[in-house]
């Protein structure tokens, strides 16, 4: 086992404290600071002492992965780690199936669009499934809302140049209603948009001047988005979809299909080692329409529904999922409290990651006493290869708390 280092990746939309607070550098940081990546990924693998975890997979695979995980997912890391720091609102998108991205990728090699190019959607022929808990107080929009509570919504706003579309989800509440709906707003000319948000943004001024209180923060959120993306549909599909807002600890699980956008704070995400990303707007990148609305599940569903089940394992708790390329918990140590267990003993088949998010850990393998400890700071992680024995994770901080990957299994996670 060694500790590692991840790579920050400056995104405009990141911040520039939360991550520098999380590895006691001085903040604000020149730069946002938007994602920390923990992982094996080309792009930018974690740090070991002597080189990186990819190059040391690539040289001893079966010492690093093990026997099952290379039999599972070939000779790279299955998952990516990420802690994300949002200061503004990320792109609205969705991720294909393994099927899809299987075929997706096929067809664009078949169609000569290099690698690289910036309208290409399938980067490679994975699936990504991913999870994000939340450090703080974290905002998203995900999956569509339950149609009845959008008809009311576009109602309260009062805005005529929606009237047409409120008709529409009225007569139609279901997937159907929300697929048709959705493609009319992504395939309008960019002037039509613009004039749509621009009536939309009037309703939503509006709205908040009124005493409703029922659809304030959805209201709040449009004319953030509005403003920001003036000739923007995915302002007008952000109407559509569940406002969620995490407290620290709690997990939404983002399965295939389904339709999100991270609108901002702090979070650690794990996700299966892909970069397929279909975009939806919110963006000034590329929108291949026809291929997200290949992709999208317009099913509506209650935010419940993407919370994944949490069980209590001693300081440990485990979010269960239906993704096989990863399993995530979130560990707390405390000190404080008399006859809590100030350490825990850790064994797993296949490799793990931990990522320190408060605190400091001290960690060794179980055989060897206290010869081989090593400590692990917050903002730093920790590399735990498949052949090492069983670890024992304590701290020497009054409270500690570190994220843990390691492969997914089949469970009984939610069934979506
Ligand atoms: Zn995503």
């Amino acid at each position: 086992m060694q500790r590692i280092e991840g790579v920050i990746r400056p995104y405009s939309w990141g911040s520039r404290t939360v991550l520098a607070s999380l590895q006691r550098r001085p903040w604000p940081s020149e730069h946002p600071e938007a994602e920390l990546w923990f992982g094996a990924h080309p792009a930018d693998p974690a740090r070991l002492p002597g080189g990186d975890l990819l190059t040391a997979i690539s040289v001893d695979p079966e010492g690093e992965l093990g026997a099952s995980c290379r039999a599972d997912f070939g000779d790279r890391l299955p998952y990516l780690v990420k802690v994300l720091a949002a200061d503004e609102p990320l792109s609205l998108q969705a991720h294909p199936s393994a099927a899809q991205a299987v075929d997706g990728f096929a067809r664009e090699n078949a169609a000569g669009i290099p690698i690289d190019a910036p309208e290409r959607s399938y980067r490679d022929a994975a699936h990504k499934p991913e999870i994000i808990i939340a450090l703080t107080r974290f905002d998203a929009l995900a999956g569509f809302r339950e149609v009845g509570a959008t008809v009311e919504l576009l109602r309260a706003l009062a805005v005529s140049q929606l009237d047409h579309s409120v008709e529409l989800l009225a007569c139609q509440p279901d997937s159907r209603g929300l697929r048709t709906l959705f493609t009319e707003w992504i395939t309008l000319p960019k002037p039509e948009v613009a004039e749509l948000i621009s009536a939309l943004l009037t309703g939503c001024v509006k709205y908040l001047g009124g005493g409703e209180a029922r659809f304030r923060g959805e209201v709040r959120l449009a004319l953030t988005l509005g403003e920001r993306y003036p000739d923007d549909a995915g302002v007008l599909a952000a109407l559509m979809l569940n406002r969620v807002v995490l407290e620290p600890g709690q997990a939404l699980y983002l399965p295939a299909g389904n339709l999100h956008a991270y609108i901002g704070g702090a979070g650690v995400e794990v996700m299966a080692n892909s970069d397929n990303v279909l975009r939806g707007g919110l963006t000034p990148k590329h929108v291949d329409v026809l291929e997200l609305l290949r992709v999208l599940d317009f099913t509506p569903r209650a935010p419940s529904e993407l919370s994944p089940s949490a069980t209590t394992v001693g300081p440990e708790i485990v979010f269960s999922t239906p993704a096989l390329e990863f399993r995530v918990s979130r560990v707390r140590l405390d000190r404080t409290v008399p006859n809590r267990a100030p350490s825990v003993e850790l064994d797993a088949r296949g490799p793990q990651l931990m990522v320190v998010t408060e605190g400091t850990i001290t960690v060794r393998s179980k055989s060897s006493g206290t010869g081989d400890m090593i400590d692990i700071p917050q903002g730093s992680g920790l590399w735990v290869p498949a052949s090492n024995p069983v670890i024992v994770v304590g701290t020497n901080t009054p409270e500690a708390e570190f994220f843990r990957t390691q492969l997914g299994e089949q469970t009984s996670g939610p069934s979506i």
